[in-house]
């Protein structure tokens, strides 16, 4: 699962326009995933420039 650092986030939304899944959205103030969409596929995480993104244990919400 992708866990987003709020406190690093700048809310830059360049990695919203990398994820393949349309998992990646924001609500003005900070940066949101729709985890059942999200692949772990790390494009985003590779993307931040401030390393506001990781991967975390479990994937498809079975964490
Ligand atoms: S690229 Fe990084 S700083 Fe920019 S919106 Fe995504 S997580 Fe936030
Ligand atoms: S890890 Fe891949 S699928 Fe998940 S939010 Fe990032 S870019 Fe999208």
């Amino acid at each position: 699962m992708l866990i987003i650092d709020d406190n690093s986030c700048l809310v830059c939304v360049g990695c919203l326009a990398l994820c393949p899944e349309t998992a990646l959205y924001h609500d003005l103030v900070s940066l949101k995933v729709r985890q059942e969409l999200c692949s772990d596929c790390r494009f985003c995480v590779q993307f931040c420039p401030v390393e506001a993104l990781s991967i975390g244990p479990g994937t498809d919400g079975d964490v």
